[in-house]
């Protein structure tokens, strides 16, 4: 479905990731894992066009994607969920939703997919009133995955969604977007730190170090091996 080949990204003269080779598919969890600085948050942005590529190519479904506007990305059906989760802190839950529904023209599936994101985040059904700003950190995560199902996409792109919230909380989240994946036929590439909680759910992992792909497989082989143990996981 997205497949990366041999792509390049660059901030000026510096390389921050060299020749990147990727796929992610349907009705599948992908996950990207690295440390810091490893160029996860890099290779999401330029797939979703917010960052040119210095090299290669990007498709999905077929066509080449690299070298688009983001609103063009974004009209194929891939929906980026930002690191920050970036959500209009003054308005209210249900207009957030309906930003993410916004460049729709299918306006008579807004309602039932309304509906189904209420139905994976009940939540934001309770709460649709209030101001993004006042919900805690694990409902604006939910916020902003349900901003962008509220697009209709065929795959969501998921930065660090785990990052500042309780172990019960992330857990939780990852697990509706197994739900998502498996009852909806999504397909979702992940990029997560937090390795252990990623590889638990995802069929697929990739490593990156520095801006390279150090190894890839099955995300249940990843987690049984030595050197991803010790390095990523911390045993
Ligand atoms: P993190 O988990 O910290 O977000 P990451 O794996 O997502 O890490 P990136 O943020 O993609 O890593 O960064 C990859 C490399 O690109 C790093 O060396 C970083 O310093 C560099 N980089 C990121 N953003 C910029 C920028 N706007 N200008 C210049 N270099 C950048």
């Amino acid at each position: 479905m997205l497949e990366l080949d041999e792509v390049t990204i660059s901030y000026g003269p510096k390389t921050a990731v060299r020749q990147l080779s990727i796929t992610a598919g349907q009705k599948q969890i992908t996950t990207i894992i690295g440390s810091n600085g490893a160029g996860k948050t890099t290779t999401l942005k330029a797939i979703s066009g917010l960052l040119p590529t210095s090299g290669g190519k990007i498709r999905f479904m077929g066509e080449v994607i690299s070298g688009r506007t983001c609103a063009e990305v974004f009209r194929y059906g891939l929906a980026h969920v930002p690191e920050g989760r970036e959500l209009f802190p003054r308005m209210t839950v249900y207009d957030n939703l309906m930003m993410g529904a916004y460049t729709r023209r299918d306006r008579g599936r807004v309602t039932a997919d309304l509906d189904k994101t209420f139905h994976y985040f009940p939540v934001l059904k309770d709460k649709m009133k209030l101001l993004a700003r006042n919900l805690s950190g694990g409902e604006q995560q939910m916020l902003a995955f349900g901003r962008a199902l509220m697009s209709n996409p065929k795959m969501l792109l998921l930065d660090e969604p785990s990052i500042g919230l309780a172990p019960l909380i992330e857990q939780h989240l990852i697990a509706t977007v197994a739900k998502l994946v498996e009852e909806e036929g999504l397909g979702v590439l992940l990029v997560e730190q937090n390795a252990a909680l990623a590889l638990s759910v995802s069929n697929i992992g990739y490593v990156l170090d520095l801006g390279s792909l150090v190894l890839a497989g099955k995300a249940s082989e990843l987690m049984r091996n030595e050197d991803i143990r010790r390095v990523y996981l911390g045993h």
